[in-house]
């Protein structure tokens, strides 16, 4: 289980699994908003947040809208626009306290050019 909320706190999520990694990514929006994603299937999360509570972005391929807070606008989960009931999502796990993501392994994608995982030696 891994919680996380933006800085000011109305929205929320819980992850109920651990995930096998987080992901750092290039692309153009990642490396902007400096998140480290944990994907899991939509089963396994639950974000709330107030109706309202959320900007909303959706960009380029439009395959998926990206949720800030509207308060305090950390960015917190993105979603699947294509296929959401067979999807997976993401959460941002800068989110989550620091000491629940310290064991687990970073893995960085390199969504800019060649849609693949760069692989440490
Ligand atoms: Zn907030």
């Amino acid at each position: 289980m891994i919680r996380g909320s933006c800085h000011c706190g109305a929205v929320t999520f819980e992850l109920s699994e651990t995930p096998k990694w987080l992901t750092e990514c290039n692309c153009s929006i990642c490396r902007r908003i400096g998140a480290l994603w944990a994907h899991a299937s939509i089963e396994k999360v639950k974000v709330n947040y107030p109706e309202d509570g959320t900007v909303d972005y959706i960009c380029g391929d439009r395959t998926l809208v990206t949720k800030s807070c509207r308060t305090c606008g950390c960015t917190t989960h993105w979603e699947n626009l294509k296929d959401p009931r067979d999807g997976h999502m993401a959460v941002n796990c800068r989110m989550a306290d620091p000491k629940d993501i310290a064991d687990l392994r970073i893995r960085r994608f390199d969504g800019a050019e060649t849609w693949a995982f760069v692989e440490d030696e």
